[in-house]
């Protein structure tokens, strides 16, 4: 015999695919449900239909979008691009309110050890959209293993075509990610960026 009855048993099974989610807080989770009135269990389920059937990727940055190209695409400073992983590196550089480019999300980093290449990832995008219309790249891909070689191979590809490429400056602890980094001194490495 199950131990939860089937429907609660089913919640369960779904809320441990959440990251960092074990068993038993996916137990509690799913006790939360069960004790919402119908409306906000309803409201907390079309939140999860409507962010999949609503968000999708910029075409042209690659960061999470209503529509076909995202707003900071269509609004700001298109020569200056800002490469990062994925796009939770944008909310972190977002919330410096500071820079005024544009981004470029690869959705990865280059990592042979996971069996990720160059191709896997979207730098073919990136060079497509480096015209002579811009005038900067920074690269702030994290300041790890995987996060400095990628750097150093788009940078590699990139200087032929006579862009500057620059790197956002250490003080970000080695190892460390965008995400975790506090505001001050993730905006003290953008000021201090360095040309590659
Ligand atoms: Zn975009």
């Amino acid at each position: 015999m199950e131990i939860f009855i089937e429907p609660i048993g089913r919640l369960i099974n779904q809320f441990s695919k959440l990251p960092g989610v074990g068993k038993k807080t996916a137990q509690r989770y799913a006790y939360k449900i069960v004790n919402m009135s119908a409306e906000e269990a309803k409201e907390f389920a079309e939140a999860i239909v409507d962010c999949k059937r609503r968000v999708r990727y910029c075409s042209v940055c690659g960061n999470f979008s209503e529509a076909e190209v995202c707003d900071i695409c269509k609004t700001r400073d298109k020569s200056v691009i800002c490469v990062v992983k994925d796009p939770r590196d944008v909310v972190a550089m977002e919330k410096l309110r500071e820079y005024k480019g544009v981004y470029h999300v690869l959705h990865g980093v280059i990592s042979p050890m996971d069996g990720v290449g160059p191709n896997d990832i979207r730098i073919k995008e990136l060079l497509a959209r480096v015209d002579g219309s811009v005038k900067e790249v920074i690269m702030a891909t994290n300041p790890d293993v995987e996060g400095e070689a990628t750097a150093m191979y788009i940078a590699k590809l990139l200087k032929p075509l006579g862009v500057n490429v620059t790197r956002l400056a250490h003080g970000i602890p080695i190892g460390g990610e965008l995400e975790y980094t506090d505001e001050v001194t993730l905006s003290r490495a953008l000021s201090e960026r360095k040309s590659l």
